[in-house]
């Protein structure tokens, strides 16, 4: 087994904000058949210490970023872990990333900085029994885990992948924070580090990493823009020849129509209807002739719900409905909250993932109208359980769904959902009447559903190319 160390700041079902926790979740799973043993580095939350029965005391540190730490070892719920157990970090309320009060925690730069550290110490040979071969970071937060490894005796010898899941979240502090996130200053330089007077986390990684992937071809052209790229486009252009597309997969034992513990399940879209009843009923939904809707999120701008809140008018005037979960910005929350004082719209506030399920199940379309979204899973969870994807057309929203256009529609019908472009309310609004119409079409409709249920969203395919990366980075062959 090839040993990858996987440096992630979240990883489900252990703990979870978003689609990095699916990923880092669910890679060391599907990388396991292709002959890569990954062990996952994650930070000691409490909700993590909590899972931990008998670990293993692997390694002490006297001064991690301010205080002392441990690194803990156990297998837990099908992840090999390794933990690191910093109180003075991790051992806090509220969220993995934000106070009670919805702000960033002021050390955030060295929470993470830490893990990252850390993951360097243990490819330098801090655990005695074990190091890896080539170190995994996801994300900004463990971003700097390819820079400490470029500037230590591990250079050359340990390679590193860094995966972009999000541009958005860059990982800056302020210059002065250099010397306690135990960078070079020599290295504060436009080429380096520095990021408009700050210093970035993200960028020091997308400098250093031997590789660069992230989670969706079509991400990974937009990375490049000015548009999709966040001012880190320059940066990525130099590095282009190492930049790669891999398309999430969703745990396909999880997400199962036909086994799923939550639901009634079924094997074919027919079998939808007693979800649908029962999500109705849940959300307190009338019968309607237009089509279910759902919406599974993050309230932020990134996910263009307020052009949903817009285009809304053009799914209620035909009868159509809108079951949305989700929680972020008091503002959107609001706003749907207002919305929902329409019969046919009801809203949950909040995070549930079971309720996820259900309304997957019980929906017959789910809507992503993200401006932009590097991979997105919650279309892959609509096609596995036939509840038709209407995603705008942008990052791995644009890979993963079949639209149903003039040429998808003729002869052998081959769409899975819909699609529109721009990201824009009025092109929102056309594509929910096109839905709707769609939903009319009974036959057509079925094909369709039948369609996005035999789409291939597991990880199977995306496995083998990440360990075929690694296998090249490390000079062997499958
Ligand atoms: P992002 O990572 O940008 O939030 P993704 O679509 O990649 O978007 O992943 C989001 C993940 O979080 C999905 O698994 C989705 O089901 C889940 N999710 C988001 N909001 C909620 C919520 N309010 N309740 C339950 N699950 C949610």
């Amino acid at each position: 087994m090839i040993p990858v160390l996987s440096v992630t700041s979240e990883a489900a079902p252990l703990v979870k904000t978003g689609g990095l926790a699916d990923v880092a979740g669910a890679l060391p799973g599907a990388l396991a058949a292709h002959g890569v043993g990954m062990r996952t580095l994650l930070p000691g939350y409490p909700a993590v210490m909590a899972e931990l029965r008998k670990p293993e005391t692997c390694a002490e540190l006297n001064d991690c970023f301010g205080g002392p730490a441990r690194v803990l070892a156990e297998p837990v719920r099908g992840l090999d872990l390794l933990v690191l157990d910093a109180p003075h970090l991790y051992k806090r309320g509220a969220g993995l990333y934000l106070s009670e009060t919805g702000q960033d925690w002021q050390d955030n730069p060295e929470r993470f900085a830490a893990l990252s550290w850390v993951a360097c110490e243990i490819a330098n040979g801090l655990m005695p029994d074990w190091y890896p071969s080539l170190v995994h970071a996801h994300d900004w937060q463990g971003a700097l885990a390819p820079y400490y490894i470029a500037r230590s005796r591990a250079a050359g010898r340990v390679r590193t992948v860094l995966t972009i899941h999000n541009i958005a979240f860059q990982g800056l502090a302020p210059v002065s924070r250099l010397a306690a996130l135990r960078l070079s200053p020599a290295d504060y330089r436009p080429d380096g580090l520095e990021y408009w007077g700050q210093v970035s986390a993200l960028k020091a990684g997308l400098i250093h990493a031997d590789w660069l992937t992230t989670v969706s071809p079509t991400y990974a052209e937009e990375l490049l823009t000015p548009e999709f790229g966040m001012g880190l486009e320059g940066v990525l252009l130099e590095r282009r020849a190492e930049l790669l597309g891999i398309l999430n997969g969703i745990d396909m034992e999880v997400w199962s129509p036909e086994r799923d513990p939550h639901i009634v399940p079924y094997h074919a879209p027919a079998g939808k209807a007693p979800n649908k009843a029962a999500l109705r009923a849940e959300f307190g939904l009338p019968r309607a002739e237009g089509p279910l809707c759902v919406v599974i999120s993050r309230l932020t701008a990134q996910k263009g719900l307020d052009l949903l809140l817009e285009a809304l008018p053009a799914l209620l005037e035909r009868d159509g409905q809108l079951a949305l979960l989700g929680t972020g910005d008091k503002v959107l929350e609001a706003a749907f909250r207002k919305a929902a004082e329409h019969p046919n719209v009801a809203v949950r506030i909040g995070y549930d993932e079971w309720l996820a399920h259900r309304m997957i199940a019980g929906a017959d379309a789910i809507l992503v109208p993200s401006r932009f979204e590097p991979c997105g899973l919650t279309q892959l969870y609509g096609l596995r359980y036939g509840t038709l994807p209407l995603v705008a057309l942008t990052g791995g929203l644009a890979d993963t769904v079949i639209p149903a256009t003039p040429a998808t529609l003729a002869g052998k019908v081959v769409a899975t959902g819909l699609q529109f472009h721009p990201v824009t309310a009025l092109a929102l609004s056309n594509a929910l009447m096109r839905l709707c119409s769609l939903y009319q079409q009974t036959g057509l409709w079925r094909t369709i559903t039948r369609n996005a249920m035999a789409h291939p969203v597991g990880w199977d395919h995306s496995a083998t190319a990440y360990a075929q990366l690694y296998k090249d980075l490390l000079g062997k062959r499958i």
